[in-house]
């Protein structure tokens, strides 16, 4: 009989785990994964071309260190020494209008010359600083909050291709709560984005870079991790169901062994959750089951810079779903990572399954022609990659739609003592994000272990 058992060796699961390392002393606990390796999206592969060898992340690939749970893992696991930092997003990002690419106006030049903005649109953007401030707690789709703010056009033409290209997801059902809660509290904050905007920019920052990687790519943080942990770690482990039992729980591997523990952490995404709750809490397994979850693909592939038209630079190209493309964006790794490339050649990261989900289903060469063929109508790329590699989540990005904060209080409440959810389906998608709730669930689960057995005594 174990303490804890926490399903699921993604960054939460092994979050959980470390915070166990830290504060659990004496606490016995395994950690499952169902792949053969730990990390879940935090995964990166190397490409191999004309002697070089090149390096590919397929989930994140940028850490901000705005929220501080990744820096302050980093330096718990002493890997500062590790960190890589990618150059700066905002420069040379482009979007795709009506078929063509035009940059991001977010300098002052570009803002008066795009072709994007109507004049009336621009002075709406302009007026940001006059419009009523929203200070209540409630939530809203970032649609809604773009419109109310900077007005219809800025959300249309560029600022909700960006944010649907970073969650996936159509801005009118994606809430703000969750995904730009900081929007809110600047709101809040100074009455206004570009005030909040520039009193933070006042503010001196904390020392260190702003967004970090690592040299041996994503993967570095999740494996450091599995490295020190001393508890029962299972891969090739899947988790087919969970039940109660006199004592705790039982939870069941798909080969039919059982491990029995007093508390359960699910570091798995709500779909898969809402299945392996379904005995042990069905009413909280249906509300799961409710939590949208869509396709999500990258591939990175390595040309020669030659087969690039030299102009324009791009950095980054997001494609709006009305556009009907099969890709929804592209960002240029050589640039953003150039310690990750050599002189010479371009290491391409194309994002899909949002506007044709279906892709993450194809076979890789027809899903490769699919993806060549987009990269030379929106590119004029014709060469064929030097070498590629693929990733694919089918129903693997959850959707945080309106009001997804108060669904997910309803699971917790609906939730029998002794399991606990933690994980990008629930309290935020980035990467920090996960590290807290996998580490408040470990804490969560720990407070109740000791309380067990406090009234054991
Ligand atoms: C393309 C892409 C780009 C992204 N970019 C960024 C970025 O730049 N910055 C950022 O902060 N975030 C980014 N994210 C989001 C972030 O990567 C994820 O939200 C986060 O890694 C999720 O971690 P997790 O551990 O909660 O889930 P996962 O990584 O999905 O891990 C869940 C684990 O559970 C395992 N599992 C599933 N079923 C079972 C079972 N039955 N039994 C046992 N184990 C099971 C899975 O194999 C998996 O390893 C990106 C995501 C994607 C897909």
């Amino acid at each position: 009989m174990l303490d804890i058992v926490i399903v699921g060796g993604g960054i939460t699961g092994l979050a959980a785990a470390w915070q166990l390392e830290q504060t659990g002393e004496g606490v016995s606990y395994a950690l499952l994964e169902a792949s053969p390796r730990w990390g879940g999206k935090m995964s990166s592969q190397t490409l191999q071309a004309e002697g070089k060898t090149f390096l590919a992340d397929g989930g994140p690939d940028t850490l901000v260190t705005r929220k501080p749970e990744t820096w302050q893992l980093v330096n718990e696991l002493g890997l500062q020494e590790r960190v890589i930092v990618p150059a700066s997003e905002t420069k040379n990002i482009y979007v795709l209008d009506n078929g063509k690419i035009q940059p991001i106006p977010l300098s002052p030049g570009l803002f008066l010359r795009t072709p994007l903005l109507t004049w009336r649109g621009r002075l709406r953007l302009l007026a940001e600083p006059l419009q009523p401030a929203r200070r209540d707690e409630g939530d809203e789709s970032l649609a809604e909050f773009v419109t109310r703010r900077l007005g219809s056009e800025a959300l249309e033409k560029f600022i909700g291709p960006v944010l649907g290209g970073i969650y996936n997801t159509d801005p009118a059902r994606q809430s703000t709560l969750v995904s730009s809660p900081v929007m809110r509290e600047m709101e809040k904050e100074a009455g206004s984005l570009f005030a909040a905007a520039l009193g933070r920019m006042s503010k001196r920052r904390a020392p260190g870079p702003r967004f970090i990687n690592f040299e041996g790519g994503m993967e570095e943080l999740p494996q450091k991790i599995a490295s020190r942990l001393t508890g029962t770690l299972r891969l090739n482990a899947p988790v087919s169901r969970i039940f109660p039992t006199r004592t705790g729980f039982a939870v069941e591997l798909a080969s039919g062994e059982r491990l029995e523990a007093a508390s359960v952490i699910l570091a798995t995404l709500a779909n898969v959750s809402a299945n392996l709750l379904q005995e042990t809490a069905p009413q909280s397994a249906t509300l799961l089951g409710q939590i949208a979850h869509q396709n999500i693909g990258t591939a990175s592939l390595l040309y020669r810079e030659s087969d690039l038209p030299a102009k324009p630079v791009i950095n980054g190209l997001m494609i709006p779903r009305r556009e009907k493309q099969p890709i929804d964006a592209v960002t240029v790794t050589s640039r953003k990572l150039p310690s990750r490339s050599y002189p010479g050649y371009t290491l391409l990261r194309v994002f899909f399954g949002g506007a044709q989900p279906t892709l993450v289903e194809e076979e890789d060469a027809a899903l490769l022609h699919t993806l060549q063929g987009a990269l030379n109508r929106l590119l004029g790329l014709r060469a064929q990659p030097l070498a590629s590699a693929l990733f694919r989540w089918k129903q693997g990005f959850p959707q945080a739609e309106v009001g997804h904060l108060e669904r997910v209080d309803a699971i917790e409440a609906s939730l029998p003592p002794g399991v606990y959810l933690a994980g990008s389906s629930y309290r935020g998608i980035a990467v920090p994000d996960c590290i807290r709730q996998g580490r408040d669930a470990a804490q969560k689960a720990l407070r109740s272990s000791k309380s067990r057995s406090h009234s054991a005594r």
